[in-house]
């Protein structure tokens, strides 16, 4: 299988809107390994658009709890069971992620013990381990390790970047964060750097286009996450192959384009940079 990373959701945040792109979602081939990183709504679709197979899934990695980025992995998991899942699926992710799995499991008990008692499958409750991620411990699945940090993303503690390595290839995704310097010596050399990004000049308006929030939302924005700026000169300061952004911030104002988010990014790094759209497989 050849390695790859698959952006399948780009947008930041949790609303969607007509025309709009879909939540967080990624799916990386690596090490022979395939990986699902975050689970924001359409992963399901996301994953199957790639040509993956919902049964072949095995491992899956949240980065932190804040909706877009987990509402779907119940969903996924049940459907991929439908789509005759029967071997394990593991999942990692922060604490409070058993709660959640726990809490869909028992708010489908009908359905999954009737598909048990009626269709004959298997417990879709003893085919995922939920595991709880620790930052500095790495985890080794066959060829691939992972390893992990907490990112800067109040009032969230436990949000995590994740390094999938290799014995020669390595990426890294950013999580949900505010400017990491720690993530400079993290995804020191990668091949490739998946960074959140935001346009800061595009913020007034799409609080204007949101409107429900308050000054609170603006400064949850800007304390918590990156600008596309800022995002360029974490993977200059990491000397990484290659960039690409995602959980894009605003995703949808026509006033801005690709134009707009290369123009904040180019000056500060010089490899390629990938300006995340819904379904873009990037070769590794
Ligand atoms: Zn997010
Ligand atoms: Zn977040």
């Amino acid at each position: 299988m050849s390695d790859f990373v698959a952006l399948l959701g780009t947008k930041g945040g949790p609303m969607i809107r007509p025309g709009s792109t879909m939540p967080t979602a990624s799916l990386l081939s690596l090490g022979g390994q395939s990986v699902v990183v975050d689970c924001g709504l359409g992963v399901a679709r996301g994953i199957t658009n790639q040509g993956m197979s919902l049964k072949d899934l095995s491992l899956i990695f949240i980065t932190h709890l804040h909706s877009d980025h987990y509402l779907e992995l119940g969903p996924l998991l049940h459907t991929a069971w439908c789509a005759g899942l029967k071997t394990k699926v593991e999942v990692w992710g922060p604490p409070g992620l058993d709660a959640y799995w726990h809490g869909f499991l028992a708010s489908m008990a009908f359905d999954i013990d009737t598909r048990i008692e009626d269709e004959g499958r298997p417990d879709l409750r003893a085919l995922v381990s939920v595991h709880v991620t620790t930052p500095d411990a790495p985890m080794v699945f066959g060829g691939l390790t992972v390893t992990a940090i907490r990112t800067l993303h109040p009032p969230l503690v436990d949000c995590f970047a994740y390094r999938f390595q290799t014995t020669d290839k390595a990426v890294v995704f950013s999580g949900d964060t505010a400017r990491l310097p720690a993530l400079d010596s993290f995804a020191a050399g990668a091949d490739l750097l998946i960074h959140e990004a935001m346009l800061a000049p595009a913020l007034p308006a799409l609080m204007k286009r949101i409107g429900n929030g308050d000054d609170r939302l603006m400064h949850h924005w800007l304390r918590a996450h990156t600008t596309a700026e800022d995002a360029a000169k974490t993977a200059a300061a990491a000397g990484v192959k290659a960039l690409a952004l995602h959980h894009l911030i605003p995703s949808d104002d026509p006033a801005f384009t690709e134009t707009d988010w290369q123009a904040n990014t180019q000056p500060h790094f010089p490899g390629p940079i990938h300006i995340g759209k819904d379904g873009l497989r990037i070769p590794l």
